[in-house]
């Protein structure tokens, strides 16, 4: 029997579904399921895990003063002890903005080999795909040494259900000594916060949008397909949108069901982090641009006459 921690993330009291994917791409007929939940949630998340097959719900206590739950540096050395204390063979995470923070310093601290933005997983024989050199490539990697860590592709592996019984185990995690890092105050965004790594559409602008307050014409489109809005690098640089909207290599990997580019030229750095889209369509004025050859179906012509008159066609469908 072995032994597989899964680190769980969620928002207002649900589990993400890509953490539900995870638990379900650690699922195994010899495997015992620990989901360590480190944000205090553990009693809200206990019957989504329990349903996807969950054996323990380990909620991680903090006896620190600041809110460690939402501390990077904390969470791992959390994550590291209930590696310890469990005594788990692997450790399944997403590649999330909060598994690039948190999964790389569990490594560290366990000396454990680590591999992230897997699109596929074998925990019988650590090994793993992941895409390489921007996507270009797909590379197999094994892991050798104690307790391999895989950070999934967001949106690869989907939920399944498999209900198990399950225990809700207490862990409680002594105050940090290291104070190089430490969260005193959680500032809210001032706008609803993408979770790009969720959707299942996203609809992106790039700089063809040529200035913020073209967007509208983006999130009407999004509206109408119940879609994400995503951003090239220069967008955000640019000033015209937040960071938590940008795709690719600095800013989130995604993999939608279906990925618009519009205004986008298809950078190495942005393929890299949208390339694995299901279906990826190109408006563009450029026959040319990289992302029109990397597109199953490219719109060639001006977004700002093609997006509006997708979005009244796709209102009109219903
Ligand atoms: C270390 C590093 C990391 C990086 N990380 C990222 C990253 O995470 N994400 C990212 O996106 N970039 C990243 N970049 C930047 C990347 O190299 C590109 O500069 C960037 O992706 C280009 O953005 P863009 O496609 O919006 O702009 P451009 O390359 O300028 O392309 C604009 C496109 O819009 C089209 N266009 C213009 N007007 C219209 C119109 N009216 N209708 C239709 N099409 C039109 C043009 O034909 C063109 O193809 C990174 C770069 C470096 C060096």
């Amino acid at each position: 029997m072995r032994s597989i921690g899964i680190l769980i993330e969620g928002k207002d009291g649900t589990v993400s579904r890509n953490s539900l994917g995870a638990v379900s791409a650690a699922r195994g007929e010899d495997h015992r399921l620990f989901a360590l939940v480190p944000d205090g949630a553990a009693a809200s998340y206990a019957g989504a895990l329990s349903a996807h097959g969950v054996h323990n719900v380990v909620d991680m206590r903090f006896e620190d003063e600041a809110p460690a739950a939402f501390d990077p540096v904390r969470q791992a050395e959390a994550v590291a002890l209930a590696v310890g204390h469990f005594d788990l063979d692997a450790l399944v995470g997403v590649t999330s903005a909060v598994g690039k923070e948190v999964l790389p310093r569990v490594a560290a601290q366990l000396d454990a080999p680590l591999v992230m933005d897997c699109v596929e997983i074998h925990l019988a024989d650590n090994t793993a795909r992941k895409p390489l050199y921007s996507g270009k490539t797909v590379g197999l990697v094994q892991l050798t040494g104690s307790t391999p860590l895989f950070g999934l592709r967001p949106n690869v592996y989907h939920p399944s259900l498999a209900p198990e019984e399950t225990r809700t185990v207490s862990f409680a995690v002594p105050p940090g000594t290291d104070a190089r890092l430490r969260v005193r105050k959680i500032l809210e965004p001032r706008q609803e916060a993408v979770d790009l790594a969720e959707a299942d559409i996203i609809v992106s602008g790039g700089r063809g949008m040529r200035g913020p307050e073209n967007y509208r014409i983006l999130e009407q489109c999004a509206q109408a397909l119940g879609a994400c809005v995503g951003a090239s690098r220069v967008a955000v640089d640019s000033g015209w949108v937040p960071h938590t909207m940008q795709v690719g290599q600095t800013g989130s990997t995604v993999n939608p069901r279906l990925y618009i580019a519009c205004g986008i030229s298809g950078a190495v750095q942005h393929l890299a982090g949208m390339k694995t889209a299901g279906l990826i369509v190109a408006i563009n004025q450029d026959p040319e641009a990289p992302m029109v050859k990397n597109a199953d179906y490219a719109i060639i012509g001006d977004l700002f006459e093609i997006i509006p008159l997708l979005t009244r066609e796709l209102l009109r469908s219903g």
